[in-house]
Protein backbone atom coordinates (compact mmCIF):
# COMPACT_ATOMS: atom_id res chain seq x y z
CA UNK A 1 0.00 0.00 0.00
CA UNK A 2 1.32 3.55 -0.84
CA UNK A 3 2.72 6.08 1.61
CA UNK A 4 0.57 9.63 1.41
CA UNK A 5 2.71 12.51 2.56
CA UNK A 6 2.01 15.97 2.73
CA UNK A 7 3.76 18.94 1.82
CA UNK A 8 2.58 21.25 4.37
CA UNK A 9 3.43 24.74 5.62
CA UNK A 10 0.56 26.76 6.45
CA UNK A 11 2.90 29.95 5.10
CA UNK A 12 2.80 30.86 1.66
CA UNK A 13 6.29 30.86 -0.64
CA UNK A 14 8.20 29.08 1.44
CA UNK A 15 9.28 26.27 -1.57
CA UNK A 16 5.94 23.64 -1.10
CA UNK A 17 4.84 23.56 -4.37
CA UNK A 18 8.53 23.61 -5.95
CA UNK A 19 9.41 20.74 -3.44
CA UNK A 20 6.16 18.92 -4.40
CA UNK A 21 6.88 18.79 -8.07
CA UNK A 22 10.98 18.65 -7.74
CA UNK A 23 10.80 15.86 -5.00
CA UNK A 24 8.31 13.83 -6.78
CA UNK A 25 9.68 13.59 -10.08
CA UNK A 26 13.08 12.91 -8.46
CA UNK A 27 11.41 9.93 -6.40
CA UNK A 28 9.66 8.90 -9.33
CA UNK A 29 12.60 8.89 -11.68
CA UNK A 30 13.80 6.36 -9.43
CA UNK A 31 11.66 4.29 -10.22
CA UNK A 32 8.33 4.54 -7.46
CA UNK A 33 4.86 4.84 -8.93
CA UNK A 34 3.48 8.37 -7.97
CA UNK A 35 0.20 10.34 -7.63
CA UNK A 36 0.31 14.04 -6.98
CA UNK A 37 -2.50 15.81 -5.85
CA UNK A 38 -3.33 19.92 -6.35
CA UNK A 39 -5.07 20.99 -3.34
CA UNK A 40 -3.49 24.64 -3.87
CA UNK A 41 -6.62 26.48 -5.69
CA UNK A 42 -3.54 28.51 -6.74
CA UNK A 43 -3.13 25.43 -9.39
CA UNK A 44 0.90 26.12 -9.14
CA UNK A 45 1.55 22.62 -9.32
CA UNK A 46 -0.98 21.54 -11.85
CA UNK A 47 0.66 23.87 -14.30
CA UNK A 48 4.65 23.21 -12.78
CA UNK A 49 3.29 19.84 -14.53
CA UNK A 50 2.81 21.31 -17.82
CA UNK A 51 -0.77 20.52 -17.46
CA UNK A 52 -2.69 23.64 -19.13
CA UNK A 53 -5.72 24.40 -16.41
CA UNK A 54 -8.07 25.95 -18.76
CA UNK A 55 -8.41 22.31 -20.55
CA UNK A 56 -9.40 20.53 -17.28
CA UNK A 57 -13.13 19.59 -16.77
CA UNK A 58 -13.11 17.90 -13.17
CA UNK A 59 -10.84 18.30 -10.62
CA UNK A 60 -10.10 17.47 -6.99
CA UNK A 61 -12.75 19.73 -6.41
CA UNK A 62 -15.44 18.01 -8.02
CA UNK A 63 -14.13 14.56 -5.82
CA UNK A 64 -14.38 16.69 -3.00
CA UNK A 65 -17.49 18.48 -2.86
CA UNK A 66 -19.40 16.59 -5.57
CA UNK A 67 -18.25 13.20 -4.91
CA UNK A 68 -16.97 12.64 -8.20
CA UNK A 69 -15.08 9.37 -8.96
CA UNK A 70 -10.87 10.38 -7.73
CA UNK A 71 -10.06 8.15 -10.64
CA UNK A 72 -12.21 9.81 -13.49
CA UNK A 73 -9.82 12.78 -12.53
CA UNK A 74 -6.10 11.46 -12.76
CA UNK A 75 -4.06 12.59 -15.30
CA UNK A 76 -1.31 10.78 -17.02
CA UNK A 77 1.66 13.42 -16.97
CA UNK A 78 4.26 13.24 -19.37
CA UNK A 79 6.53 12.66 -16.94
CA UNK A 80 7.65 9.13 -15.91
CA UNK A 81 5.83 7.34 -13.43
CA UNK A 82 4.16 11.00 -12.45
CA UNK A 83 0.25 11.02 -12.44
CA UNK A 84 -1.46 14.08 -10.79
CA UNK A 85 -5.01 15.04 -10.04
CA UNK A 86 -5.24 18.58 -10.48
CA UNK A 87 -6.76 21.35 -8.66
CA UNK A 88 -9.30 24.68 -9.46
CA UNK A 89 -9.95 27.55 -8.01
CA UNK A 90 -13.06 26.53 -7.03
CA UNK A 91 -11.85 24.85 -4.42
CA UNK A 92 -11.30 28.86 -3.03
CA UNK A 93 -14.83 28.39 -2.05
CA UNK A 94 -14.72 24.85 -0.95
CA UNK A 95 -13.66 25.61 2.39
CA UNK A 96 -17.29 27.57 2.80
CA UNK A 97 -19.17 24.82 0.97
CA UNK A 98 -17.57 22.05 3.34
CA UNK A 99 -18.50 23.79 6.12
CA UNK A 100 -21.73 23.56 5.50
CA UNK A 101 -22.29 20.11 4.69
CA UNK A 102 -23.11 18.02 7.37
CA UNK A 103 -21.22 14.89 8.88
CA UNK A 104 -18.12 13.44 7.89
CA UNK A 105 -17.01 17.01 6.23
CA UNK A 106 -13.10 16.54 7.63
CA UNK A 107 -12.43 13.18 5.96
CA UNK A 108 -14.02 13.74 2.40
CA UNK A 109 -10.31 13.41 0.64
CA UNK A 110 -9.11 10.94 3.05
CA UNK A 111 -11.98 8.39 1.78
CA UNK A 112 -11.14 9.02 -1.99
CA UNK A 113 -7.46 8.52 -1.27
CA UNK A 114 -8.16 5.28 0.12
CA UNK A 115 -9.16 3.83 -3.07
CA UNK A 116 -6.16 4.55 -5.00
CA UNK A 117 -3.69 4.38 -1.90
CA UNK A 118 -2.77 0.52 -3.47
CA UNK A 119 -2.21 2.37 -7.14
CA UNK A 120 1.35 3.94 -6.01
CA UNK A 121 4.32 3.98 -4.23
CA UNK A 122 4.19 7.58 -2.53
CA UNK A 123 0.72 10.33 -2.75
CA UNK A 124 1.93 13.70 -2.19
CA UNK A 125 -0.48 16.27 -1.59
CA UNK A 126 0.34 20.34 -2.09
CA UNK A 127 -1.77 21.74 0.69
CA UNK A 128 -2.82 25.72 0.56
CA UNK A 129 -1.24 27.96 2.87
CA UNK A 130 -4.16 28.08 5.04
CA UNK A 131 -5.45 26.26 8.51
CA UNK A 132 -9.00 25.59 7.03
CA UNK A 133 -10.82 22.43 5.95
CA UNK A 134 -9.22 21.52 3.36
CA UNK A 135 -5.84 21.47 5.09
CA UNK A 136 -7.42 19.99 8.25
CA UNK A 137 -8.62 17.26 5.11
CA UNK A 138 -5.58 16.90 3.89
CA UNK A 139 -3.94 15.98 7.16
CA UNK A 140 -6.24 13.56 7.80
CA UNK A 141 -5.79 12.21 4.55
CA UNK A 142 -2.26 11.49 4.73
CA UNK A 143 0.52 8.70 6.81
CA UNK A 144 3.15 11.87 7.09
CA UNK A 145 3.89 15.83 6.85
CA UNK A 146 6.93 17.31 4.93
CA UNK A 147 7.43 20.44 5.82
CA UNK A 148 9.18 23.12 3.94
CA UNK A 149 11.15 25.42 5.74
CA UNK A 150 12.63 28.92 3.64
CA UNK A 151 16.01 30.11 5.44
CA UNK A 152 15.01 33.68 5.65
CA UNK A 153 14.16 36.22 8.41
CA UNK A 154 11.42 34.47 10.84
CA UNK A 155 11.81 31.04 9.68
CA UNK A 156 10.43 29.58 13.02
CA UNK A 157 7.25 31.88 13.01
CA UNK A 158 3.71 30.11 12.78
CA UNK A 159 5.99 26.74 13.34
CA UNK A 160 4.27 26.38 16.74
CA UNK A 161 0.76 27.26 15.36
CA UNK A 162 1.66 24.61 12.66
CA UNK A 163 2.51 21.70 14.67
CA UNK A 164 -0.73 22.51 17.15
CA UNK A 165 -2.21 22.08 13.98
CA UNK A 166 -0.70 18.74 13.43
CA UNK A 167 -1.26 17.73 17.25
CA UNK A 168 -4.82 18.70 16.93
CA UNK A 169 -5.45 16.12 14.12
CA UNK A 170 -3.29 13.30 15.75
CA UNK A 171 -5.59 13.87 18.62
CA UNK A 172 -8.66 14.03 16.83
CA UNK A 173 -9.09 12.49 13.29
CA UNK A 174 -5.21 10.69 12.46
CA UNK A 175 -3.70 9.18 15.34
CA UNK A 176 -0.89 7.98 13.58
CA UNK A 177 -0.26 11.23 11.59
CA UNK A 178 4.06 11.94 11.28
CA UNK A 179 6.23 14.07 10.98
CA UNK A 180 8.22 12.53 8.00
CA UNK A 181 10.92 15.05 7.79
CA UNK A 182 11.72 18.89 7.46
CA UNK A 183 13.46 20.05 4.61
CA UNK A 184 15.37 23.61 4.32
CA UNK A 185 14.75 25.51 1.31
CA UNK A 186 15.94 28.33 -0.74
CA UNK A 187 19.48 28.26 1.47
CA UNK A 188 22.09 31.12 0.55
CA UNK A 189 25.36 30.03 1.67
CA UNK A 190 26.64 33.60 1.05
CA UNK A 191 24.41 34.81 4.26
CA UNK A 192 25.07 34.56 7.66
CA UNK A 193 21.51 34.56 7.99
CA UNK A 194 20.91 31.35 6.12
CA UNK A 195 23.30 29.62 7.96
CA UNK A 196 21.69 30.67 11.38
CA UNK A 197 18.29 29.39 10.52
CA UNK A 198 19.45 26.02 9.48
CA UNK A 199 20.63 25.76 13.32
CA UNK A 200 17.70 26.94 14.69
CA UNK A 201 15.49 24.85 12.64
CA UNK A 202 18.17 21.65 13.58
CA UNK A 203 17.52 22.80 16.94
CA UNK A 204 13.80 23.23 16.58
CA UNK A 205 13.05 19.79 14.92
CA UNK A 206 16.03 17.58 16.57
CA UNK A 207 17.03 14.89 14.37
CA UNK A 208 13.53 15.55 11.57
CA UNK A 209 15.62 17.72 9.28
CA UNK A 210 16.69 16.19 5.95
CA UNK A 211 20.79 16.32 5.40
CA UNK A 212 20.27 17.71 2.10
CA UNK A 213 19.46 21.66 2.05
CA UNK A 214 18.02 22.90 -1.47
CA UNK A 215 19.68 26.06 -2.42
CA UNK A 216 18.28 29.14 -3.95
CA UNK A 217 18.67 28.77 -7.23
CA UNK A 218 17.08 30.73 -10.21
CA UNK A 219 16.73 27.24 -12.43
CA UNK A 220 14.18 26.39 -9.89
CA UNK A 221 12.21 29.52 -10.31
CA UNK A 222 12.40 29.01 -14.25
CA UNK A 223 11.21 25.63 -14.46
CA UNK A 224 7.37 25.96 -13.71
CA UNK A 225 7.23 28.75 -16.25
CA UNK A 226 8.19 25.82 -18.67
CA UNK A 227 6.04 23.30 -17.13
CA UNK A 228 8.57 21.40 -16.25
CA UNK A 229 10.47 19.53 -13.34
CA UNK A 230 13.66 20.54 -12.74
CA UNK A 231 15.29 17.59 -13.71
CA UNK A 232 13.44 17.95 -17.09
CA UNK A 233 14.33 21.31 -17.41
CA UNK A 234 17.74 21.49 -16.56
CA UNK A 235 19.33 18.42 -15.29
CA UNK A 236 22.40 19.74 -14.55
CA UNK A 237 22.12 22.46 -12.37
CA UNK A 238 22.33 22.94 -8.45
CA UNK A 239 18.76 22.98 -8.02
CA UNK A 240 18.23 19.83 -9.90
CA UNK A 241 21.24 18.11 -7.91
CA UNK A 242 19.29 18.88 -4.75
CA UNK A 243 16.47 17.70 -5.29
CA UNK A 244 17.88 14.27 -6.72
CA UNK A 245 19.63 14.19 -3.27
CA UNK A 246 16.58 14.70 -0.93
CA UNK A 247 15.30 12.13 -2.80
CA UNK A 248 17.70 9.64 -2.64
CA UNK A 249 17.80 10.57 1.51
CA UNK A 250 13.95 10.46 1.37
CA UNK A 251 13.81 6.86 0.01
CA UNK A 252 16.77 5.69 2.11
CA UNK A 253 15.06 6.96 5.20
CA UNK A 254 11.87 5.15 3.81
CA UNK A 255 14.04 1.66 3.50
CA UNK A 256 15.79 1.82 6.68
CA UNK A 257 12.57 2.17 8.75
CA UNK A 258 10.65 -1.02 6.92
P1 LIG B 1 4.76 27.80 -1.76
O1 LIG B 1 4.18 26.68 -2.54
O2 LIG B 1 5.13 27.40 -0.35
O3 LIG B 1 3.93 29.03 -1.78
P2 LIG B 1 6.70 28.00 -3.92
O4 LIG B 1 7.31 26.65 -4.05
O5 LIG B 1 5.66 28.39 -4.89
O6 LIG B 1 6.18 28.20 -2.43
O7 LIG B 1 7.92 29.04 -3.94
C1 LIG B 1 7.69 30.44 -3.87
C2 LIG B 1 8.51 31.13 -4.96
O8 LIG B 1 9.89 30.91 -4.76
C3 LIG B 1 8.21 30.61 -6.36
O9 LIG B 1 8.27 31.69 -7.25
C4 LIG B 1 9.34 29.63 -6.63
O10 LIG B 1 9.63 29.51 -8.01
C5 LIG B 1 10.48 30.24 -5.87
N1 LIG B 1 11.39 29.23 -5.33
C6 LIG B 1 11.07 28.17 -4.55
N2 LIG B 1 12.16 27.47 -4.20
C7 LIG B 1 13.22 28.10 -4.78
C8 LIG B 1 14.63 27.87 -4.79
N3 LIG B 1 15.17 26.86 -4.12
N4 LIG B 1 15.41 28.72 -5.50
C9 LIG B 1 14.86 29.77 -6.16
N5 LIG B 1 13.56 30.04 -6.18
C10 LIG B 1 12.72 29.22 -5.51
MG1 LIG C 1 2.30 26.53 -3.48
Amino acid sequence: MGKVVAIFNQKGGVGKTTTNVNLSACIAQKGKKICVIDIDPQGNTTSGFGIDKSTIENTIYDVIINDLDIRSVIITTEFDQLDLIPSSQHLAGAEIELATQEGEREIKLKKAINQIKDDYDYIFLDCPPSLGLLTINSLAAVDSVLIPIQCEYYALEGVSQLMNTIQLVKKSLNPSLEVQGVVLSMFDGRTNLSIQVVDEVKNYFKGKVYTTIIPRNVRLAEAPSHGQPIIYYDEKSKGAEAYKDLAEEFIDLEEDVI
